[in-house]
């Protein structure tokens, strides 16, 4: 895999006179698209200072999410680095107001804002009902704007360059780039910086440096996301092309899959996640997302009945309209993509077939 280190530029001949930033690079001779930067790039660490300050707030909190509770691997890494530039700033007189840099317990649910404030002020990580909106009582009961490192890291560019600026890559709609998480059968995964509009089928050929073997679906949008044939991988990687087809931008998870793929098992694992992740403050999603599951493990095990396919859509109408949070309201997502898009291969495995030949092995 090719990887930017920061600030460096990717393709070899530098003439171009493009500042050392990655970011919006236009060269057209760049042999990689340029567009590609790692995560941990200073305006990431910058921008939420910036939004404080552009809000006249009073302080900043970053919340790095160590998964599981562990209090190591990416989120100390984050928190090492932030403290770090913290430290910087406050060298140089840049930081006039405080900034705290606390590592989470982790979780998916806590990309809800109401459940990430009741984890800073140490209760449980479940979402509260709303109103009151953070805007209006949030943190410690204050009016609390909450935004993830990546939107903040576009502050500090905006402000250098210009609105006109941003908006000159993305589309009309939807300006400017999403960090992609390509993983999957392609032969470069990783995490890169994209042109919002993008078609995910670039994002695989350009970007992942292709796929391996013949593409079968095309994994969007994380365990919220869809499961998308390859007959729709032109899509492009865009807030309303993605919910058309019943799914989410989301993180901007990317999950390539070849033939050698089963479309089931790969949507019971997204289902397994969303069971265990919910956080059981409300039925259901709590008992949903854990009957859905258990429905794709007689799935894949050849146990299931045509009724249990009518069930898995009666409970999906249950989550998406009676979840109290994002989590549970979108956890069907990828169980009627896989119904609308690939019902044969369900058909399939109601009589015990498995074209991957990857299910019906466990008992
Ligand atoms: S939808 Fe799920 S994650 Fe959200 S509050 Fe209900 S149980 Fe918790």
């Amino acid at each position: 895999m090719v990887a930017a280190p920061p600030g460096e530029c990717l393709k070899s001949n530098a003439s171009c006179g493009t500042p050392a930033e990655l970011t919006r690079c236009k060269c057209p001779q760049a042999a990689i698209p340029p567009w590609r930067k790692p995560y941990y790039s200073a305006p990431t660490r910058s921008g939420g200072l910036s939004g404080t300050l552009a809000c006249a707030g009073e302080a900043a909190l970053t919340f790095p999410s160590a998964p599981n509770g562990k209090q190591h691997g990416e989120a100390k890494l984050s928190q090492q680095r932030m403290l770090a530039a913290l430290g910087g700033a406050r060298a140089e007189g840049l930081c006039p107001v405080p900034v705290e840099v606390r590592l989470g317990g982790g979780g998916y649910v806590l990309g809800e804002e109401t459940a990430l404030i009741n984890a800073i002020h140490g209760y449980r990580s479940e979402p509260l009902a709303r109103p009151p909106f953070p805007a209006v009582s949030g943190l410690n009961a204050q009016p609390t704007v909450i935004n993830n490192a990546e939107t903040l890291a576009n502050l500090p560019d905006i402000v250098r360059n210009g609105a006109d600026w941003f908006r000159s890559v993305g589309t009309a709609e939807t300006p400017g780039t999403k960090l992609v998480s390509l993983a999957g059968d392609v032969r470069q995964p990783g995490l890169y910086e994209v042109p919002l509009g993008t078609p995910l089928s670039d994002i695989l050929n350009v970007w992942g440096g292709g796929v391996q073997g013949a593409l079968k679906a095309v994994l969007a949008g994380g365990p919220s996301g869809s499961i998308l044939p390859a007959a729709l991988a032109d899509t492009s990687l865009d807030v309303k092309p993605l919910q058309d087809l019943g799914g989410v931008l989301g993180a901007g998870g990317i999950v390539a899959l070849n033939s050698s793929r089963c479309a089931v098992e790969m949507v019971r694992g997204l289902v397994a996640y969303n069971a265990r992740e919910s956080c059981g403050k409300c039925t259901p999603c709590r008992e949903g997302t854990v009957r859905v599951r258990q429905l794709f493990d007689a799935l894949v095990q050849g146990k299931a009945g045509a009724s249990d396919v009518e069930t898995l859509d009666y409970l999906s109408d249950i989550l998406a309209y009676a979840s109290l949070c994002g989590l549970g309201q979108m956890a069907p997502n990828p169980v009627r993509a896989l119904l609308r898009h690939f019902g044969e291969e369900v058909r399939e495995h109601l009589n015990g077939e498995c074209r991957a030949q990857v299910c019906h092995e466990r008992d």
